[in-house]
Parts: structure tokens; sequence; C-alpha cells
């Protein structure tokens, strides 16, 4: 996918913050954090949203799994944390690359806006 910006990170033509990263995965620093800790993991393989994970159900339940790795790295694992996956525009999904936002690291409101 030429166009897409998280497609550009993982093959590094931009910079990113990175968090964790294999042959699969990758998580990195959101650029306009919505908390204290906010971390975005995507698949490297571009998908595009939670429509279209059918034919990658076993990398979807890896990027689940590495959710626990990923917050203990960055400290919020005892304190909480949050996972989001918009889907489209009522969601107001900006990036069509499917990706789990982490967030934590302050109080966070339910119901979400
Ligand atoms: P969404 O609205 O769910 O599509 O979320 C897209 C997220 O990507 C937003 O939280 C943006 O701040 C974030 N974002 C956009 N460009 C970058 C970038 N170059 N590096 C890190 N995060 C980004
Ligand atoms: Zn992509």
């Amino acid at each position: 996918m030429e166009e897409c910006i998280f497609c550009k990170i993982v093959n590094k033509e931009i910079k990113a913050n990175v968090v964790y990263e294999d042959e699969k995965v990758m998580a990195f620093y959101d650029i306009n954090p919505q908390a204290p800790f906010h971390v975005l993991l995507i698949p490297k393989k571009h998908i595009s949203t939670l429509l279209d994970i059918e034919e990658d159900k076993i990398l979807i339940s890896e990027m689940m799994v590495k959710i626990k790795d990923i917050v203990e790295k960055i400290g919020i694992s005892k304190s909480g944390f949050r996972t989001v996956i918009n889907c489209g525009k009522d969601a107001g999904m900006d990036i069509f690359h499917l990706h789990i936002h982490i967030l934590g690291g302050r109080r966070l409101s339910w119901p979400p806006g």
C-alpha cells in the first residue's frame, strides 16, 4: 500500500518511536497522544480494518497476546489500560491500516466519547 502511513512506518520510510517489533507486528507511540501512554499496535501486513481480518485469524490473535508484553514494557500493566480499535467513519478512523490503540497512565472515563 504505497500511500499508507503505517506501511511507510513498517518500511522505515517514516520514523516512529518504536516500542516493540518482530517479524509480524510493530508497536510505536502515537504522534498525538490521548493519554500519558498511547501506543499503536499494528500488523506489518496491510489489513484495512476490523472488517478485513477473516484471512488473518492467527495474526490477529497473536497481536492480542502481544499486548501483555507491550503494557509490561511501558509500565502500565498494573495500573490498567484500555485498548481501542476504531472502525470506519463514525468511529473517527483516520488511517485505514488496522491498529489497536493502547492507552494508559491516567484514569480513563467511561463511556468513551
Ligand atoms: P484512528 O483515528 O483510529 O485511525 O487513529 C490513527 C492514529 O494514528 C491517531 O491517533 C494519530 O494520532 C496516529 N498517527 C497518525 N500518524 C502517525 C504517525 N506518523 N506516527 C504515529 N502515530 C500516528
Ligand atoms: Zn498499510
